[in-house]
């Protein structure tokens, strides 16, 4: 079947909830991705930020189909070796105490204020139930997610949505003292770097802030990890950007390499939170993603780490002051560069050009795979700066 065939049989029987570009992709190896007609793209997108190591990688095709050989499905009645050591190997690495496995970002979320929720209930009170949220976030498109994010244009269609959340304004921190001290607050959602809202680090002070407030009153901090983690930043978390220590890590698009699988880590204070028929999921701690995970997290050392920073300085510098772009913003592998144009303009002469990236807001954003070569991401860079200079 050919390209146009595809994009009309989607187009007919796919639900419309995606702007797709026309664009039928069909193979590839690491950065490279490869459309139906032949043509090679460089990808800056890695299916955002999921395909940590790029697309087919040795090694961990490797591990996902040595599991797939053996052992596809359990469920949750049964251990796995593939289940027990990914969060073993996320525990020793982030400090936290217990994991819960979900399907995506959105139920890594959900898992996360469940908790925070019961925690709050059970220690100060139900009515201590407000989940405080920043303003321009993201956190996943469930309804309870969605009253999460801080957007109110994903809101307008889905009323009534869970209760019980409030936004503040990113990075004003007597915005955020008042909202909890005001409240009956049981916990405190943020992204480190807001992914969706436009590629918009928060400041340290803020960061720290909060992360004081939190354990000054025995509130939950949550970080939603779910595209700033897996090394994305420069860390394995972005919180370890800041010195900060999270109640809770919800993490999820990069931690399979692009099998679907989410976490939500729970530190100390809350880590015996969750009992016997709190929470579940059928196909949670799937031993195929969890193999794939394993993959992924065991190759994020500190060399490769050095390696997504040196790319980032070297992305930055490209970028900043150059013709036709207003501003460069991000951290790590996770930036967003500001086009003069519309970013969808440039985004789609990329296309032309052999180069996938992707938007957010008024940004194109580039979130290439951890272990990109520097030529292709050179190459990468040179066609996108043009295309923000035309
Ligand atoms: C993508 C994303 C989500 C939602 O993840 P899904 O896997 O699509 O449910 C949640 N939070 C952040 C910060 C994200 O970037």
């Amino acid at each position: 079947m050919n390209m146009d065939s595809i994009i009309s049989l989607d187009k007919e029987y796919v639900a419309g909830t995606y702007g797709r570009f026309p664009v039928e992709l069909v193979s590839g190896k690491g950065s490279i991705v490869t459309d139906a007609a032949g043509k090679e793209y460089i990808d800056m997108g890695s299916g955002i930020a999921v395909n940590s190591f790029g697309i087919a990688d040795d090694v961990w095709t490797a591990a996902v189909t040595a599991q797939l050989g053996k052992l596809q499905h359990t469920s949750n009645l049964y251990y796995t070796e593939p289940c027990a050591r990914l969060a073993q190997l996320l525990c020793d690495k982030t400090g936290m105490k217990k994991v819960f496995f979900s399907n995506s970002g959105a139920e890594a979320n959900e898992c996360a204020i469940k908790v925070v929720r019961k925690y709050s209930a059970e220690k100060k009170g139900a009515e201590y139930y407000t989940i405080i949220t920043l303003v321009n976030s993201f956190h996943g498109r469930t309804l309870t997610t969605l009253a999460a994010t801080g957007q109110d244009h994903f809101h307008e269609l889905f009323q009534p949505l869970t209760p019980g959340f409030i936004h503040v304004p990113a990075n004003d921190i007597g915005a955020l003292t008042e909202a909890v001290e005001k409240g009956k607050i049981a916990g405190i959602l943020m992204e480190c770097v807001q992914g969706e809202g436009g590629v918009m680090p928060l400041t340290a002070e803020f960061v720290q802030a909060a992360a004081k407030l939190c354990r000054d009153k025995d509130i939950p901090l949550m970080i939603d990890e779910v595209q700033t983690g897996n090394g994305r930043t420069g860390q394995l978390y972005a919180y370890m950007n800041f010195g900060i220590e999270p109640d809770i890590v919800s993490t999820a698009k990069g931690l399979g390499g692009g099998l679907p699988i989410g976490a939500c880590m729970m530190g100390e204070k809350v880590q015996n939170v969750l009992g016997p028929g709190d929470h579940g999921s059928t196909y949670g701690g799937n031993p195929v993603c969890c193999a794939g995970a394993v993959s992924v997290i065991s190759r994020i050392d500190d060399a490769l780490l050095a390696e997504v920073r040196a790319k980032s300085d070297y992305i930055f510098s490209a970028f900043e002051g150059a013709p036709g772009v207003e501003s460069v913003a991000g951290m790590g592998l996770m930036v967003g560069v500001k086009p003069v144009k519309p970013a969808k303009e440039v985004v789609m002469k990329c296309i032309e050009q052999g180069v996938l990236c992707l938007t957010a807001k008024d940004k194109v954003r580039l979130l290439p795979a951890l272990n990109i070569p520097m030529d292709a991401l050179k190459k990468a860079v040179e066609i996108i700066k043009a295309a923000c200079a035309e």
